[in-house]
């Protein structure tokens, strides 16, 4: 699943190529893709120019003259940009031509969804949740984080996956947040002290951006997600005290973690500093 610092470097990527070139062309390979909440189909972005192309809660957002273009890639899609007459590939979903070149969209699972709906139209769009804090912004400071924190009564790591709070945070990088923190995942919320709080957010902030940064550093193709400088997801061992990283099940999700720099608070968890293993 792209996170945001894949969605901020794809976005700003496509917007350097594609912003002010009208669509010469458009392919539809999987119908089941996409959905309209206008009268038509994909041909009714022929002739339109792209202005702005933008990132709403997990969705990225084409602006055309009239209508917005809104994907959300969920597990597996992705976008390719490819020379225009190149051979399709075999998880092409649709493509839109910008003259020479095209924007591709790839889904091997075809779970992704893009909805061509009217401008600003956001309602039409299932699960199009706002309402999160955007974490790399001003607005999310300590007092805002701590105070959101201190409402919930659910685990730790689920209340960071909650994009109607926080915009957002996905399986990855909620995983290398909660280490930088040094926050065992299953820990309450209300069980987090001021303090925590403070470090929780001040390693969201660290963590986002620089890996923000790292992946604009990396300067892949933009269908390529740059995740090997991750510390601890689907990684061995700590690269911090060198124990052996574990997994735990946090509501249906895998989490990874360390069992040494983020202890169990809770009774009732595995202690795994005293079974040996
Ligand atoms: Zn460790």
């Amino acid at each position: 699943m792209p996170e945001l610092p894949d969605l901020l470097y794809v976005l700003q990527h496509l917007r350097e190529r594609l912003v002010g070139r009208a669509v010469t062309n458009e392919r539809v390979r999987e119908p089941v893709v996409l959905r309209f909440t206008v009268h038509g189909n994909l041909s009714l972005l022929l002739g339109r120019k792209l202005t702005d192309a933008f990132r709403r809660s997990h969705f990225l957002v084409f602006r055309f003259e009239g209508l917005d273009l809104a994907v959300n890639p969920m597990l597996a899609g992705r976008f390719r940009l490819a020379e225009s007459g190149k051979p399709d590939e075999a998880s092409l979903g649709f493509a839109l031509g910008f003259g020479d070149v095209e924007l591709r969209y790839l889904d091997d699972k075809k779970m992704g969804k893009a909805y061509l709906i009217t401008t600003d139209d956001w309602k039409a769009i299932p699960g199009l949740q706002t309402g999160g804090i955007d974490i790399l912004s001003p607005e999310f400071s300590r007092e805002r984080f701590v105070s959101l924190l201190k409402h919930r009564r659910d685990q730790v790591r689920v209340f960071l996956l909650d994009k109607k709070a926080l915009d957002s945070l996905g399986n990855a990088y909620a995983d290398e947040v909660l280490f930088e923190a040094g926050i065992h995942p299953k820990t309450f919320c209300r069980s987090l002290a001021h303090d925590d709080g403070v470090r929780l957010h001040d390693a969201i902030v660290k963590v986002m951006k620089e890996a923000v940064a790292e992946v604009a550093r990396r300067s892949e193709p933009i269908d390529v997600k740059v995740r090997d400088f991750l510390k601890v997801r689907r990684k061995d061992t700590c690269p911090r005290c060198g124990a052996k990283l574990r997994t735990a099940g946090v509501k249906g999700m895998d989490s990874w973690f360390c069992p040494v720099c983020q202890p169990a608070t809770r009774q009732g968890l595995v202690d795994w500093t005293r079974t040996g293993k």
